[in-house]
């Protein structure tokens, strides 16, 4: 298949774009460049320039490279800055799908795979299946929702057929340690530990230790990139039925704490990460893990890296070789 990858130049586009790759599709990439990284994309991939909102240079590119699926990684990701600057949210992460969603049909491509998130559900009880109520606590999660909502709608009206991907806490790189994760500024749990164990950081800041978890520190379901990535290929046939409208949890279901995460990254590197106690971060809730039964009976999605320990171990390969990212 001709697949459109938006967003492919950023961390799981990328990953995405490679095994599209080594499954014997052909991908093309849109990034803005906002924080895509051109080096994530391999220099024999088409990677166009272009925002995801120009309708009018996306049914150039649709039409110029015969695109039969379009996969949608382009969005801003971070929740605090969501929270000051919503309609930065609201402009780029819904209403620019909303130009990219025409421009497919105008150009009559209609197999859409698109990035939500476990961030639609809001502060809920796990284990989440699909059926759990979407109520996010924050702008991030509501623009996804948002899309969810209008993709709804737009499948039965146009013959469009779409899966929805809730993507749980996306961890880890390829295997070959070649791409990874390079966001600027980088919030993510995994890589700031690494930072703190390789002494680019003093510490690492422990959001919060009195949770009614098993160790006081918030529970996520880390999930690997690659596993991730594989789960966009194996929906192709699904999207084979016009109208399809189709939804999936994807996480392992496995639930980590903040200082198993730690645990983790000092056993795998075998450096000391030096921790600091804080109070908890506005908006975290205490547990989020996935129930991907769905995914797995449906898709035969299979989960390959089910613990936090290779997960960690294929980040701090990526982390090793490029310490400051695509930069390095
Ligand atoms: N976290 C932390 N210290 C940090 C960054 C994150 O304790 O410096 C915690 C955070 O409170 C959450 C977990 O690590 O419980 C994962 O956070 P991350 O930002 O990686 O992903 P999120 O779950 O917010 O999408």
């Amino acid at each position: 298949m001709n697949v459109l990858v938006v967003g492919g130049a950023g961390y799981i586009g990328s990953h995405c774009v490679r095994q599209l790759a080594q499954a014997g599709h052909r991908p093309v990439v849109v990034d803005n460049m906002v924080y895509g990284h051109r080096a994530a994309v391999a220099p024999e991939i088409p990677l166009y320039d272009a925002q995801i909102g120009d309708e009018s240079a996306m049914r150039a590119i649709l039409e110029s490279e015969k695109i039969e699926v379009v996969m949608h990684f382009a969005a801003y990701a971070y929740v605090g800055e969501s929270v000051s600057d919503p309609l930065k949210y609201y402009f780029n992460n819904s209403v620019a799908t909303y130009h990219l969603l025409r421009a497919m049909l105008d150009c009559g491509v209609k197999k859409f795979v698109f990035s939500s998130t476990c961030a639609t559900y809001g502060d809920v009880e796990p284990p989440i299946v699909e059926e759990t109520p979407q109520n996010p606590i924050n702008p991030y999660g509501q623009t996804k929702l948002d899309v969810e909502h209008a993709l709804r709608n737009i499948a039965p009206a146009h013959g469009l057929s779409f899966a929805a991907f809730r993507y749980f806490n996306a961890a880890g790189a390829a295997e070959d340690g070649s791409i990874g994760e390079d966001h600027n500024p980088e919030t993510h749990l995994i890589p700031l530990v690494f930072d703190a164990a390789t002494s680019k950081r003093e510490n690492i800041q422990i959001f919060g230790t009195d949770y009614p978890t098993p160790d006081g520190t918030c529970l996520r379901d880390y999930v690997h990139v690659d596993d991730l990535s594989r789960a966009h290929i194996a929906v192709f046939e699904q999207l084979n039925q016009p109208g399809a409208a189709l939804f999936y949890n994807l996480g392992t279901g496995t639930p980590t704490s903040v200082r198993e995460v730690i645990a983790a990254v000092e056993q795998v590197t075998g450096m000391k990460v030096p921790t600091v106690e804080k109070p908890r971060r506005a908006g975290d809730p205490p547990a989020l893990y996935a129930d991907a039964t769905k995914a797995k009976t449906e898709l035969g999605w299979k989960v390959q890296y089910p613990t936090i320990g290779p997960i960690v171990e294929t980040a701090w390969k990526w982390h090793k070789s490029h310490p400051n990212g695509y930069g390095s």
